[in-house]
């Protein structure tokens, strides 16, 4: 959304105009979240009307209440990333978001009057502490933007025309934060002839941001709102970035690695699994072909295609395909299965809700892991030979039971993978595939395993892969 006023400049060097450039850059984007099969309700660029109109007339209203008056700035500013910034901002003299050149600058321009409002914000900070996540991001704010004293923010430029401009003052464009950031509120219709879905849907409870616009969002948002007399989102949760082991991705480095390329060729579920499992919510996560193409052997294939596929065949050989009914406790560790099962799915639940979903993930592949392990001490081969057959059937049972659990937790990040389980499984009725229904053992009436499993995940030779990955790189 804010990529609309960001990049004009950019637009320029590939001798588009600005709007041609963004169109472009939304197409992009668009077709990323297809191709990541990213399903979402409506997609507002701030270049459309409904959007323009509507922060015109917010920025009026902070000029009628007095929080935006006339000024004059000289600064430091960046102008592809439309930022001023003070000497001691830059690092090496440089931007310190994109490490590029900055122009000393002076116009004529808008304020907004932050400093009103800091000692509001902070108290804000204090009294909800689900307000930001993860909390870390809070005293960085608090720190490093501020204590030092929160500088009342220049609103407008006047050194291009391209943007929103100023209704009574139209050689004033609106300064890309100011009016992007509002883009939250009129995507629902706020102060237009319907706002029906801002009445429903305000405020949000939660707005996802990259950690390089938290300050924008951690700051000036709130700020703006609170001028508005509005409620503020009930989180705002801050992610990090995708980093190689040499830093940030860069073409001059030669190290950008594409997400369709991998989804390509591993498909979008083990791609998706990387990425999150990867990326902790509290630090950077790190992508390297040698670490995907591990997690793709061990967690996928190892870990999680082959207990499926060993659980199929054995209902196969010892059921004749069918799943046998609920037997609670005939082996010693049943109930020690269903205990830590239980467990770790509330441990989930909890880490799920708190948006900690690299740790969440990995409470699933702990059940995995146990659910494993739960094979080699209960050895149903033994039982079968040794005609147990009640201590053989429960542990059956128990396995189809957990893989359908499994099946369930991974949906929200791996919907293919977990559809084909229950469908391996023969699990139709839609009253085993609700989250409700993982709280307990359910009896699985008439389940029928497919008569030859197929390997969700097969095994990758990893040398080979790890080299087809890096000659696809900055391709
Ligand atoms: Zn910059």
């Amino acid at each position: 959304m804010n990529m609309d006023k960001k990049y004009g400049n950019i637009a320029e060097k590939e001798g588009l105009t600005p709007q041609e450039y963004v169109d472009k850059m939304a197409i992009q984007a668009k077709k990323l979240w297809s191709y990541m099969d990213i399903k979402y309700d409506d997609f507002i660029r701030t270049t459309e009307d409904r959007h323009t109109r509507i922060a015109q007339k917010i920025f009026d209203i902070f000029l009628e209440k007095g929080d935006i008056y006339k000024g004059e700035y000289e600064g430091l500013y960046c102008i592809p990333c439309e930022t001023f910034f003070t000497q001691t901002q830059l690092i090496n003299g440089k931007c310190p978001d994109c490490g590029r050149d900055v122009v000393k600058m002076k116009e004529e321009a808008y304020f907004f009057n932050m400093k009103k409002y800091a000692d509001r914000l902070i108290e804000y900070y204090d009294k909800h502490p689900d307000f930001i996540k993860p909390d870390y991001r809070k005293n960085e704010m608090i720190n490093n933007f501020i204590k030092p004293g929160l500088e009342d923010l220049c609103v407008t430029r006047t050194s291009f025309d391209w943007g929103i401009k100023v209704t009574k003052d139209p050689k004033h464009v609106i300064y890309v934060w100011l009016d992007a950031l509002t883009n939250y509120l009129t995507a629902l219709g706020y102060l237009s002839e319907d706002d029906s879905l801002f009445k429903k849907y305000w405020p949000a409870d939660l707005q996802i941001v990259g950690k390089d616009i938290a300050r924008f969002h951690l700051i000036y948002w709130p700020i703006f709102l609170m001028a508005l007399d509005l409620p503020l989102p009930k989180t705002i949760l801050v992610h990090n970035w995708i980093m190689m082991k040499d830093g940030k991705m860069s073409k001059s480095k030669g190290n950008v690695i594409y997400p369709e390329m991998l989804i390509e060729k591993y498909g979008l579920d083990a791609t998706k699994y990387f990425l999150l499992r990867e990326m902790p919510v509290s630090q950077d996560g790190v992508f390297t072909p040698e670490a995907f193409i591990q997690r793709y052997n061990y967690d996928l294939c190892n870990d999680l295609s082959n207990l499926l596929n060993r659980t199929v065949s054995m209902v196969n050989k010892y059921f004749g395909g069918s799943v046998p009914s609920k037997i609670i406790n005939a082996n010693e560790v049943d109930e020690e299965l269903e205990k830590y099962t239980s467990e770790k799915i509330q441990k989930f639940e909890e880490l799920w809700n708190s948006y900690e979903i690299a740790n969440a993930i990995q409470e699933i592949w702990n059940i995995i892991a146990r659910t494993n392990k739960y094979i080699d001490e209960t050895m149903p081969w033994e039982l079968s030979k040794n005609q147990e057959n009640q201590k053989l059937e429960s542990c059956i049972y128990h396995l189809v039971e957990n893989i359908r659990k499994i099946a369930i937790l991974i949906k929200p990040f791996m919907e293919n993978t977990s559809n084909e389980i229950l469908r391996q499984l023969g699990i139709n009725d839609e009253k085993y595939k609700t989250w409700q229904s993982i709280m307990n053992l359910q009896e699985l009436k008439d389940c029928k395993v497919i008569e030859k499993g197929e390997p969700i995940f097969m095994r990758l030779k990893e040398n080979e892969e790890v080299e087809y990955i890096k000659s696809k790189m900055n391709v």
